[in-house]
């Protein structure tokens, strides 16, 4: 019906058949004519506790094969209006972290120079940062929303100042973020310290912890937070962790009591309308995933942000 990408339909070849790209979509092999390119970053050297997010993107794909392109919730048609493919996986150091990081910041600052939206299967959360700084290099400061068991908010691990506990403490530090436009939503559990979250908050970033958040309809925070964003650009970061482990059980660090999936659905539903620069989903482990229903979540939770972008129509 237009020139823009469209996922293969189901009815023309096979479900579990064709290209193991997102939705499969096409391929791309450059950025001209995208407005999104969506991209895998198979890491996980930053992880603390249960590896195995390398195979992230991987399998985030292959579950992603089932979805369709019409948003039957909320009429979003993400492939009517933007032009979007996967545009394969970045070429990480798995013997670097420190290099890894450089090579994700490099790659994000050319995929932002082509005015592309990315949106990124990661990997670890360690992929944040050097996202964040290309993000912040292009846009300024930007508004956070991070969805997450944890805030991230570390100084350090094992003398070590970029991990996947440690991305936001850097991003505040760096100037990359907007500290009172930071929601960390789901936060919860154990902590290192008892002012794990309150000197985060004491930066400006606004908590909104898990159990505050039990039996709760999330529409009404989601309006709250889009309405105190206004018009500036945001980047929206989905740590899969955020979920209760019954709903995503294959996580590097899973903490219990999170939000449930119709939690996750409505909460990124009522983004709708913000100005979101870029986005990515994070921590999917598939060897703690036996029946691949966290990677199916991920990929679920991914069209949905793909629902909210900028210029995304709805029928
Ligand atoms: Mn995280
Ligand atoms: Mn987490």
């Amino acid at each position: 019906m237009t020139d823009f990408n469209q996922p293969i339909s189901g009815n023309d070849l096979a479900r579990f058949s064709g290209p193991n790209t997102y939705m499969r979509l096409p391929q791309a092999t450059s950025l001209e004519g995208l407005d999104v390119a969506v991209v895998g970053v198979p890491m996980d050297i930053g992880t603390s506790w249960r590896s195995g997010t390398r195979f992230g993107p991987k399998q985030i794909r292959a579950e992603s094969a089932m979805l369709r392109p019409y948003n039957m919730a909320t009429g979003a048609a993400p492939f009517d209006s933007l032009n979007i493919a996967d545009i394969g996986d970045l070429a990480i150091n798995t013997f670097s972290l420190k290099e890894s990081l450089r090579i994700i910041q490099e790659s994000y600052d050319a995929i932002l120079a082509g005015g592309v939206i990315p949106v990124a299967m990661g990997g670890d959360h360690s992929i944040t940062l050097p996202i964040l700084r290309a993000i912040a290099a292009k846009y300024g400061p930007v508004a956070l929303v991070h969805v997450d068991a944890h805030a991230d908010v570390n100084d350090e691990m094992f003398g070590e100042r970029e991990t996947h506990g440690t991305v936001f403490r850097r991003a505040y530090e760096e100037g990359l973020i907007v500290p009172d436009k930071t929601y960390q939503i789901g936060i919860r559990g154990t902590g290192y310290a008892a002012t794990d979250f309150s000197e985060a908050q004491s930066w400006g970033f606004q908590h909104f912890p898990a159990q505050e958040l039990w039996g709760r309809q999330l529409h009404q925070m989601g309006a709250e937070i889009r309405r105190d964003i206004g018009n500036r650009p945001v980047y929206v970061t989905y740590d899969i962790d955020s979920l209760d482990p019954a709903y995503a059980p294959g996580t590097g660090t899973p903490e219990i009591g999170g939000l449930t999936t119709p939690q996750a659905l409505e909460l990124i539903r009522s983004l709708k309308g913000i100005n979101i620069v870029g986005c990515d989903l994070v921590e999917v482990s598939p060897p703690y995933d036996p029946s691949g229903n966290t990677a199916l979540v991920g990929a679920n939770l991914l069209y949905e942000l793909l629902c909210v972008l900028p210029g995304v129509t709805t029928r």
